[in-house]
């Protein structure tokens, strides 16, 4: 069974994120995102996300704010 590379990017950008993945997994997402406009910007996405949220542990999170993320993230989806 062959995944889509887009699908497959998407399964690795989590563990990418967290810094979790193995040199092989992480050669392939690199090597990916480097080719793929659609998962850079999903990456970028998640990566503004994730900023924002541990902001948001330390500060306090404006109200809205994570359902307003969630409109983005879905008109990213989208895109
Ligand atoms: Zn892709």
């Amino acid at each position: 069974m062959t995944l889509d590379p887009c699908e497959r990017c998407e399964e690795l950008l989590q563990e990418f994120l967290d810094r979790t993945l193995t040199d092989a997994e992480w050669r392939e997402a690199e090597s990916h995102l480097a080719g793929c406009d659609y998962c850079r910007r999903r990456y970028r996405f998640e990566e503004t996300l994730r900023r924002y949220v541990k902001l948001s542990a330390v500060e306090r999170m404006p109200p809205g704010l994570m359902s307003k993320l969630e409109e983005l993230r879905g008109l990213d989806a989208m895109a």
